[in-house]
């Protein structure tokens, strides 16, 4: 089987990449040392495309990963043999209904751009996570992304009203929706979140909200996480509804405090008066790249419990990392209980990446003890499926398996992604 040669028929020579190149075979999970391998890239241009690419795999049991932007942190689009599937070409604005609150996009369109189509139309999409340039919307969507304004406004699956996707026979799921439609199954409630394991979609319909001004942001510094946590947790007892409760844990706060005209934050002072609540996004949005600065790279997770327990997870966090040689710290949207303990790392030195992987492991557990989950954020991707049985219990993955089965019944579709892998169904 020629693969390449195959695929160049149903795509063209021009849009597949055998072997493919370095960049699509990894995530954001690089700096962790994840990567994968594959036989092809493949750039299908439209719905019909996916379709014919997805089917001649199915017929040979050739695995496929779906890959948008290449920003995700589980390793769901680091393939595992077979063919990455780019999306990047999916790239069209298909309509803006201005008047109805409504949008049509490509899987490939990124989701800063749908954010400011949206915005020259008068309309806000709310989801806001943090690789905007890089991400595209039907990543988004496959991974029910979420980010700091997720408290307030949901994740994905709330501006999902219908997607196009392709099946793993490569049938063309028609799942639009009018706002409000009960006919069918949810089966966008199945397929956001789906990490690319029961299809590959191709156009997303948004629902999207009039143009919205956000209030200025307020600075609240505590001694320790036990008092941070306290705080925001009084916060929503008091039946404040803010649209963001972020924290940052102290190793957190030192790390990014010195980025972005935010100097006075790490020396503790306070501080006065306004500050441009532009400039508080900005640098909240850099946080993760200052964290991973300090040793060149690290591990980082999304872990999320209880916010009553929250303090438990963030000082853990710390422990652990301290435990395996590691400088640990946390940050994250205490809201929704969801923190993104951090282990730094310099990436080129194996031994330090074997530590941060047991670290994350712990925290797994500690997070699992405090009846919390492995993800709130990420997905299981590759690097958390391996854990699913024990954190979801041996009847949801059952459960799933039949999903799975029931959309993807050869198994080709992004093996070994949120489900520990399984034998590939009639795989020659
Ligand atoms: C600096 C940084 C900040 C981040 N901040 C946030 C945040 O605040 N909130 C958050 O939720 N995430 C965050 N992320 C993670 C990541 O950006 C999101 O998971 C994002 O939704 C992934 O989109 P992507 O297009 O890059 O998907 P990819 O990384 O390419 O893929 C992610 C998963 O989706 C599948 N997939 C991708 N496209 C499709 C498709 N069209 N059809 C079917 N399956 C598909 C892949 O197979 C894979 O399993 C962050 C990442 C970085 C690097």
């Amino acid at each position: 089987v020629s693969v390449a040669a195959d695929l160049a028929r149903v795509v063209g020579a021009e849009h597949v990449l055998a072997p493919p190149p370095a960049w699509a075979l990894h995530d954001a999970t690089e700096w962790a040392g994840l990567r994968g391998s594959a036989e092809a890239l493949v750039r299908p241009g439209s719905t019909e495309e996916v379709a014919g690419v997805v089917a001649w795999c199915a017929e040979r049991g050739v695995p496929v990963t779906p890959r948008g932007g290449g920003t995700g942190l589980a390793g769901g689009c680091v393939p595992d043999g077979g063919v990455v599937l780019a999306l990047d070409r999916l790239d069209r604005v298909v309509e803006v209904e201005p008047e109805s609150w409504r949008m049509v996009v490509g899987a490939g369109v990124t989701t800063a751009r749908v954010r400011r189509v949206a915005a020259e139309n008068g309309l806000h999409f709310p989801p806001d996570p943090g690789a905007a340039e890089s991400s595209q919307i039907g990543g988004n969507v496959a991974t029910n992304a979420g980010g700091p304004h997720t408290l307030g406004f949901g994740a994905t699956r709330r501006w999902v009203v219908g997607v196009e996707a392709v099946l793993g026979t490569g049938e063309v799921l028609d799942a639009r929706r009018l706002h409000r439609d009960v006919a069918p199954y949810d089966l966008l409630g199945l397929l956001c979140g789906s990490e690319g394991t029961l299809a590959v979609i191709t156009e997303v319909h948004l629902r999207l909200l009039p143009a919205y001004s956000p209030e200025p942001p307020v600075l609240a510094f505590y001694d320790d996480a036990e008092a941070g946590c306290a705080a925001a947790a009084a916060v929503l007892a008091e039946g404040q509804q803010p649209a963001v409760l972020d924290f940052l844990d102290a190793g957190a706060l030192a790390s990014a405090g010195r980025s972005g005209g935010f100097a006075l934050l790490a020396e503790g002072a306070e501080l006065e008066g306004a500050v441009a609540s532009d400039d508080v996004w900005r640098w909240r949005e850099g946080i993760a790249h200052a964290v991973a600065a300090q040793r060149g790279g690290k591990l980082s997770e999304d872990v999320a419990v209880p916010l009553a327990r929250l303090a438990e997870l963030v000082d853990g966090t710390v422990e652990i990392g301290a435990r395996h040689g590691l400088e640990a710290c946390s940050w994250g949207h205490a809201g929704d209980g969801i923190s993104h303990g951090a282990f730094m790392l310099d990436a080129s030195d194996a031994r330090q990446v074997q530590r941060a992987h047991a670290a994350a492991e712990e925290l797994f557990d500690l997070a699992l003890a405090l009846g919390g989950t492995l993800s709130g954020e990420h997905g299981l991707g590759r690097l958390k499926a391996h854990r699913a049985e024990e954190a979801l219990g041996a009847p949801t993955v059952a459960a799933m398996r039949a999903v799975k089965a029931a959309l993807d019944p050869l198994g080709i579709l992004n093996p070994g992604v949120k489900l520990p892998r399984g034998p590939l169904r009639d795989r020659p």
